[in-house]
């Protein structure tokens, strides 16, 4: 029995430092000057001006000693690299599919994938569509449709597994579309953007059979995997015994193929893959893969980064790793909720989301209460967090706002990057911006693109405009 570790009230980081990355401290005041610059996006503020960044759990791991010295073995041949070798065997024994295609990162998979069974009048189920996976089904003329438990909709309803697709509805989906109509089904796990929630195995098992009764394969969108894993461990009667990799194991076994972004639970900070069983359209996809990534043993990747890969995939899997990182998230989690910050509950796999347009209810939701919290805990902190409200997803008709179904801050928590005195920093200064939170100011829009706006789009305080106009 292996007791030690679980036992303790303190989790500790189950790694050391071996290699530091240095942190420039700035003060508030120049941070104030820094956002103003930046136009209050946070897109735009440099990475060397920030304390703690949080905007994306995305490519931000930090690699341990054994990926860095699994790069030196990288072998560049152009085709039939042993280090295309060793990602293929690692990826097969974990995933079980019959042909893994390496792509520089997750969306390149997607774009394949779905420029081949995409197209017009086909229709695409999934829990929730990432923005990327989303963007290429509709690229290709296909439509995407979002089937989520309701749970997975409400921030405080509170379920195990909000992630988990609503069967009945995917049954009537599939029970009335034409034959071929829907080329495949995808779930995403976790559900990234539903807040990052796991899909219990149950729910894999019964979408997956469902599929299979109407002859539609079943694709897993794998980014969190690991994640997703360990929540079942933790949250699904019949799992406590089982390792987190029999888990993941169990969860890909049921589905046909895969997209992957390794630059989540690959633990590397760039790459990813497309995993799948049927001959005919890895066929097509491998055309497709030459023309856009590479030659099907390298795919966009050098060796090095397939070799961080292969190494990355194991540790991810390793269970005081995963414990570490669930509890990192909750832990923050537990302390902004002590505060008084309402957040989507339970937290998931890799970010806590504080619901803005609640905190923040002064000002409306056309004022971006969002961007106007994600502002004060850069000015308070150094902290940089992302904003998934009204910038990303609210629009304008008619010169007017119509604001998104939430306005929320994600604060994503990059993988074995930050220590816990970093988190009890976070803490510290979401502190003092809740108690200050009755100042904060809203803003409006000063510039912005047609689409996806969030990315470049200026914003000036909503006073700011009215105290120049009265010295105009
Ligand atoms: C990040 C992500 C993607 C896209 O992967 P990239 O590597 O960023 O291209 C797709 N789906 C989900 C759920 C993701 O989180």
């Amino acid at each position: 029995m292996r007791t030690p570790s679980w036992n303790y009230r303190t989790i500790i980081e189950p790694f050391k430092i071996k290699v530091v990355e240095p942190i420039r401290m700035t003060t508030r005041e120049e941070r104030q000057v820094i956002l103003r610059q930046a136009h209050y996006n946070m897109f735009n503020i440099k990475a060397n001006d920030i304390l703690i960044d949080l905007l994306t759990d995305s490519g931000t791991a930090a690699m341990s000693s054994e990926q860095w010295a699994a790069m030196m073995r990288g072998d560049n041949a152009y085709a039939g690299s042993k280090s295309f070798y060793r990602f293929e065997e690692e990826v097969k024994g974990l995933t079980g599919y019959a042909h893994i295609i390496p792509t520089h990162q997750g969306r390149a998979a997607e774009k394949i994938l779905f420029s081949i069974v995409g197209g017009k009048g086909k229709v695409v189920p999934n829990n929730t569509h990432f923005d990327t996976t989303r963007a290429n089904v509709e690229f290709s003329g296909a439509e995407a449709v979002d089937l989520v438990i309701p749970e997975g909709k409400q921030p405080q309803a509170k379920h195990p597994f909000k992630g988990n697709m609503d069967v009945k509805r995917l049954e009537r989906l599939l029970g009335e579309s034409k034959p071929g109509q829907v080329p495949l089904c995808m779930l995403t796990v976790t559900n990234n953007s539903g807040g990052g929630q796991p899909v219990s195995m149950e729910n894999i098992r019964e979408t997956s059979a469902l599929c299979r009764r109407f002859g539609v394969p079943f694709f897993l969108d794998a980014c969190r995997f690991a994640e997703n894993a360990y929540f079942i461990k933790l949250r699904e009667p019949g799992y406590e015994e089982k390792t987190p990799a029999e888990i993941a194991r169990e969860m890909f076994r049921h589905s046909d193929g895969c997209t992957m972004s390794a630059k989540k639970d690959g633990l590397v900070n760039m790459g990813g893959f497309l995993g799948l069983n049927d001959e005919q359209l890895t066929q097509q996809a491998r055309n497709v893969l030459i023309l856009t990534e590479g030659f099907p043993t390298y795919g966009g990747l050098a060796g090095r980064d397939l070799e961080a890969i292969a190494q990355g995939l194991r540790e991810v899997l390793d269970e005081d790793y995963l414990k570490y990182r669930l509890r990192s998230v909750e832990y923050l989690a537990e302390h902004l909720i002590r505060i008084g910050y309402p957040l989507i509950e339970p937290p998931g796999g890799h970010a806590v989301y504080i619901d803005a347009r609640t905190l923040l209810s002064h000002l409306p939701a056309n004022q971006f209460p969002a961007q106007s919290l994600c502002s004060a805990l850069y000015e308070y902190g150094g902290i940089r967090t992302v904003e998934v409200g009204n910038a990303m997803f609210g629009r304008t008709e008619n010169g007017e706002e119509i604001p998104a179904d939430m306005d929320l801050v994600r604060l994503a928590v990059p993988r074995r990057a930050y220590t816990q005195s970093h988190i009890d920093y976070v803490i510290e200064v979401a502190e003092m911006v809740y108690q200050d939170r009755q100042t904060l100011k809203g803003f409006r829009v000063v510039k912005q693109t047609p689409i996806l706006r969030h990315f470049t789009i200026e914003l000036e305080h909503v006073e700011s405009r009215l105290a120049g106009k009265k010295g105009d």
